[in-house]
């Protein structure tokens, strides 16, 4: 097994992006399926000087994905390694039970040297991120437009019962916390929720 596993940042942060304040750390939840992603990669392209923060991930590579975007893949080995290590914020398993963790020694770098970054994560994390770091966090909510229309999607193509209860009730629990975000988005439309996202991030970003 690799030792040194990411015991460097899993960001290239740059000089010129860096800011006299503190740097804030935006975090995007929302019920699976709602298109956070898509939404994410939209306001990424249009606004400069904020990292995306990959998290650490057990589950499989989906198409279109790439080693380091959305996540950095790694073996169950490795991540229970690293958990080992405190190299994690924050860690959970999700779904099928697999490891999602973010990576803490990036987020304290980012934070003290005043880069800004931004990842999604499940509620439960953001709910711990934001009590470690209250001052720095910005939590943004995505909710569809129309729960039905999630659950539909959520539940079309898979036949076990028992999957389609888990995924429901966690779309139930999730759509439970989104009084606690400061933003909340709609998705009803990329362009619309896209420009939305765009417009909280500079608020931010843009302080001195
Ligand atoms: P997916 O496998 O569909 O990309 O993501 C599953 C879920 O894991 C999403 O709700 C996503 O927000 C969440 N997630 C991704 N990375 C992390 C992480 O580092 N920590 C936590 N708590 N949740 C994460």
């Amino acid at each position: 097994m690799e030792q040194k596993l990411f015991a460097d940042l899993v960001v290239n942060f740059r000089i010129k992006d860096k800011r006299k304040r503190k740097g804030y750390f935006f975090v995007v939840s929302g019920p699976s399926g709602v298109g956070k992603n898509t939404l994410l990669n939209y306001a990424l392209e249009q606004v400069e000087g904020i990292y995306y923060l990959p998290s650490i991930t057990t589950r499989s590579m989906r198409p279109g994905e790439a080693q380091g975007f959305p996540y950095f893949f790694v073996s169950r080995a490795d991540f229970e390694w690293m958990i080992a290590q405190g190299a994690f914020l924050e860690w959970k398993q999700i779904h099928t039970g697999d490891y999602y963790g973010t990576h803490l020694p990036t987020i304290v770098y980012a934070l003290e040297n005043g880069y800004d970054i931004i990842t999604d994560m499940d509620v439960l994390g953001c709910a711990e991120v934001m009590e470690r770091f209250p001052e720095n966090v910005v939590p943004i909510f995505i909710v569809p437009p129309n729960m039905e229309e999630l659950r539909q999607r959520l539940t079309g193509r898979e036949k076990d019962p028992a999957l389609i209860a888990r995924r429901l009730a966690r779309v139930d629990m999730e759509m439970g916390y989104v009084d606690r975000y400061r933003h909340v988005i709609v998705n009803d439309d990329l362009e619309r929720a896209g420009k939305e996202l765009v417009q909280i991030l500079e608020q931010y970003s843009q302080r001195e």
